[in-house]
């Protein structure tokens, strides 16, 4: 058994989620803790909304509102958009009514400081005088210096590169949409480079164990191609967590520091809540604890080069096993946009749509490696296909002919029936190679599950034929086969459609484990529905078609 603590990148409280962000960090981070925990590991699933982040406040003056009750509104609903996905971390802190998030966030920022590990440096820095602000991330508006996107101050969404020091082009202030003026300030600023040969180490080492995906690999040569970047880690600014500093009143550690240690905290609250308030740290100090990271490509910065080296400084916390990232996902053929409100909120939908269908469609579509497109013909064709039609016809086809023939108990059966059980017999190791941190891929998952009952639900045809003409012998293997291999899809499919994984096992008789509320994935080992088990009556439907 290894532990394992699994995060999903910190969503900014200004929206509800939508299907975006569904497919990626939080579908991926609860896929995989799911998988793990069946298999018999101990599994911290924890995440945080990132109530301190400078975007907050933009969004409220958007909305005439003020921080806190933002990120109230749009925390609430987020957490409600997870639980309808059936996706909810064991641990989601909420950073402004959590004395235990600021509490670590300064407690490590100390110890860095202390340790000599942060220096001063002046910086320029925007500044709008009509506002009377300075202008770091969400309060300004250009261009990439790199790729010439369009940016806000910080990190570029398309490239993933952080911007220098006011070193966004055509810059606008965000509030009166005037060009800042420029000027300097004191901040508390990461020496990077100076973590430059531990990183690459700690990336050889870490890429050996797991498969990192290409993008972020090849984010991560050109980065080291020239000097990392100091890294500032403070402003001048109203709103965050202080730091906590005489001679620093008025200054804020920013967010992109803040973000490991809050990773931390919300492992500690977990662990106090399980009633071992010290397991937290046993957890991350141990070299042997997995620590996987779900983010979107663009929180590579933050995730795979600032926090290690943060780590790396710190000296007794544990790094990431894996950074997992996603591409963007797109929405019938256009990028998802909360402005100008081309988004499918998750909220909404899930309300409409089976959560299952939905997972498993976002696990089949996401955008793992290149970016990919929801549309909603597809998954109205995924359901139709894979799901109402296809896994829960078979379902029912089969549980039909065993009532009708056997009265629901399932018959001996002498005979073998080639690929049937063949596939029972390779589709646990194709799942679990599928679903394991290291080559982790939802999507190869999902397609080798779409794959397997393509082809049973392709049989049933011959099935009813050696029904009506064939030896009743045969006809007793072949109905056997396909509910054997119905009950492996109830285990392996668990993590992708929890509902329906359940829903099966019911239907089946597997036992399902109260502690995971999945089949135990052990159970593959032997026979899962035997002889002479007198199986319940018809249950209802499952799966709708969507119009
Ligand atoms: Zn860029
Ligand atoms: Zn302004």
């Amino acid at each position: 058994m290894t532990s394992y603590v699994v995060t999903s990148a910190p969503p900014n409280p200004n929206g509800d989620l939508h299907l975006g962000h569904l497919s990626g960090p939080f579908l991926g981070a609860d896929i995989l803790s799911r998988h793990l925990r069946q298999r018999g590991h101990d599994v911290r699933y924890v995440g945080y909304s990132d109530e301190h982040s400078c975007y907050v406040p933009r969004r409220a003056a958007e909305i005439g509102s003020t921080a806190y009750p933002t990120a109230k509104l749009f925390g609430d609903r987020m957490e409600n958009t997870l639980s309808l996905g059936a996706m909810h971390h064991d641990w989601f802190t909420r950073p402004l009514t959590d004395t235990t998030h600021t509490e670590f966030v300064q407690r490590f920022f100390l110890e860095l400081w202390n340790a000599g590990a942060l220096k001063v440096e002046e910086l320029p820095v925007f500044r709008c005088e009509p506002c009377d602000r300075y202008l770091y991330e969400a309060e300004v508006r250009g261009e990439c210096q790199f790729c010439a996107d369009p940016s806000d101050g910080v990190y570029c969404e398309a490239c993933g590169l952080a911007q220098d020091p006011a070193g966004l082009a055509n810059p606008k202030c965000t509030s009166c949409w005037q060009e800042p003026g420029l000027t300097t300030l004191r901040r508390i600023v990461f020496p990077l480079d100076d973590y430059r040969d531990r990183l690459q180490a700690y990336y050889a080492e870490a890429q050996s164990k797991a498969e990192w995906r290409p993008r972020l690999i090849s984010y991560l040569e050109g980065l080291f191609e020239r000097a990392l970047p100091d890294t500032p880690i403070s402003r001048e600014a109203d709103y965050g967590i202080p730091v906590p500093l005489e001679g620093w009143e008025g200054h804020i550690l920013d967010t992109w520091f803040s973000g490991i240690f809050g990773y931390a905290a919300a492992t500690a609250r977990l662990s106090e809540a399980n009633g071992d308030k010290a397991e937290w740290e046993r957890l991350w100090t141990n070299p042997d604890t997995k620590i996987v990271n779900f983010i979107g490509f663009d929180c590579s910065f933050s995730h795979a080069v600032l926090w290690p080296a943060l780590l790396l400084a710190q000296g007794t916390l544990t790094l990431p096993s894996q950074v997992v990232i996603n591409e963007f996902y797109r929405l019938e053929g256009d990028k998802f946009s909360t402005s100008r409100g081309h988004a499918i909120w998750g909220g909404e939908f899930l309300r409409r749509v089976n959560a299952d269908a939905l997972r498993f469609h976002l696990a089949l579509t996401g955008p793992e490696r290149e970016q990919n497109n929801f549309s909603m013909k597809e998954f109205a064709d995924t359901v139709s296909t894979v799901l109402a039609g296809g896994i829960e016809r078979w379902t029912d086809t089969v549980l039909d002919l065993l009532a009708q023939d056997f009265q629901s108990v399932v018959p001996e059966a002498a005979l073998s029936v080639t690929f049937l059980d063949e596939d029972r017999a390779e589709l646990p190791a194709r799942i679990a190679a599928a679903l394991g941190a290291e080559t982790f891929s939802p999507q190869k998952a999902a397609a080798e599950l779409a794959v397997i009952v393509d082809r049973a639900v392709d049989d049933l045809r011959q099935l009813s034929l050696v029904r009506a003409a064939g030896p009743r012998e045969e006809y007793a293997a072949r109905l056997v086969a396909h509910l054997e291999l119905l009950a492996s899809v109830a285990v392996t499919s668990a993590p992708l459609m929890p509902g329906w994984s359940a829903h099966l096992a019911g239907q089946l008789g597997v036992p399902v484990d109260m502690t995971t509320q999945m089949p135990k994935w052990a159970a593959l080992d032997a026979r899962l529905v035997p002889a002479g088990t007198q199986l319940p009556d018809a249950a209802p439907l499952f799966f709708h078609e969507l119009s």
